[in-house]
């Protein structure tokens, strides 16, 4: 998981969150009077920003709200530094990145995370690969943050040469993650959506039926606004420097989970050539297409997570070919020098 010195992923994520709640914001204060009908608890996890925004009823008051924020964070500082930042030397990842093989304990959360991982990298024919680490840090978006430059080919070689998922082995009942090897894995691509599925679970717990949960733009709304209309999404104009609506998002059902993956933000320029955070593992290289963003709308936030970055890798035919093929609902947008234009998967026909 990133950290907060990654400013340029702080920054692509920020305003993809701007954009999607500003969105909310503008038809709330359309739809709502100024009447506080509106709880928004905020704060940072991941190396990104979250957001909860609540419909208040007589049930809230400050003491529930400070008791229901703190539960939030006690959670999200669990997820994120206890399990899933690669920042933190002894969070569990760490501890499994760190070492050249063995069977480790793991938390039910890491092996949900890291399954889903396998899996979809698996359907993705590898385009969602968690093992490159090693080749995201030497790109200088990962832990190694600052030097953004571009490898030389004999080192870039050898550090490719470590990714692969073959020699793990997930075993659920044990609650055990066996590596053989040293490779070394990175979840962030899924794991900010599994965390804002989590968020909605403990606040489903709590019987909170109406919210909107989002972390670093991804985001997952379930029942209504304050307005008693379904929660408004969108999808943000892929440019750097701006927060515009590209696309409104046609709420579809009682809960939304809706992830975006990009390029337009989180990146370096060497030589006039733009390198992105997204790394293609059939090369080694960053992702290098006319794809801007990738939005997708899944069951849940962790599934339209891992696969935007996925459908991401694949670019904008062979990622509406799979899309369509699994039935995913997915919106790419792209400039191929005329301006930025979009295309769709079948299934995001109805969130038009
Ligand atoms: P996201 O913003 O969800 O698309 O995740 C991007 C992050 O996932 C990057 O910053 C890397 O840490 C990691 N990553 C890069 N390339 C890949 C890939 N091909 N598969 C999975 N994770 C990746
Ligand atoms: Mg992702």
């Amino acid at each position: 998981m990133r950290g907060a010195g990654n400013k340029g992923l702080l920054l692509l994520f920020a305003l993809i969150a701007l954009a999607t709640l500003f969105f909310s914001y503008q038809q709330l204060s359309r739809s709502t009077d100024d009447s506080g009908s509106l709880i928004s608890l905020d704060g940072r996890t991941m190396g990104t920003g979250y957001r909860v925004l609540l419909q208040a009823d007589e049930a809230f008051n400050s003491s529930v709200n400070a008791e229901l924020q703190a539960a939030i964070e006690t959670r999200l500082v669990i997820l994120d530094k206890t399990i899933f930042s690669t920042y933190v030397p002894d969070s569990e990842i760490s501890v499994f990145n760190q070492a050249d093989q063995g069977v480790f304990n793991a938390s039910p959360e890491f092996i949900t995370v890291l399954q889903r991982a396998l899996e979809i990298h698996r359907l993705s024919d590898g385009a969602f690969d968690p093992s490159l680490k090693p080749v995201v840090d030497l790109w200088g978006f990962g832990t190694q943050v600052g030097r953004q430059e571009v490898p030389s080919p004999d080192v870039l070689a050898a550090v490719f040469g470590l990714k692969g998922l073959t020699d793990i082995r997930i075993s659920s009942n044990a609650g055990t993650v066996q590596k053989k090897s040293g490779v070394a894995i990175d979840l962030s691509g899924i794991a900010k959506g599994f965390a804002v599925d989590e968020i909605g679970k403990l606040l489903e717990e709590r019987g909170i039926s109406n919210f909107l949960v989002e972390i670093g733009g991804e985001v997952l709304s379930v029942g209504n606004r304050p307005d008693g209309a379904p929660w408004q999404l969108g999808i943000e104009r892929p440019v750097a420097g701006k927060t515009e609506l590209l696309q409104p998002i046609r709420a579809h059902s009682e809960k939304m989970a809706v992830a975006g993956s990009g390029n337009y933000r989180n990146y370096f320029v060497h030589e006039g050539q733009r390198y992105s955070h997204i790394i293609d593992p059939r090369t080694g290289w960053p992702v290098s297409h006319e794809l801007l963003s990738v939005t997708v709308i899944a069951e849940s936030t962790m599934e339209a997570d891992a696969w935007a970055t996925a459908l991401f890798v694949l670019g904008p035919e062979a990622g509406v070919r799979l899309a369509n093929e699994l039935q995913l609902a997915a919106y790419f947008a792209l400039d191929n020098g005329a301006g930025i234009q979009s295309r769709h998967s079948d299934a995001f026909n109805r969130y038009l």
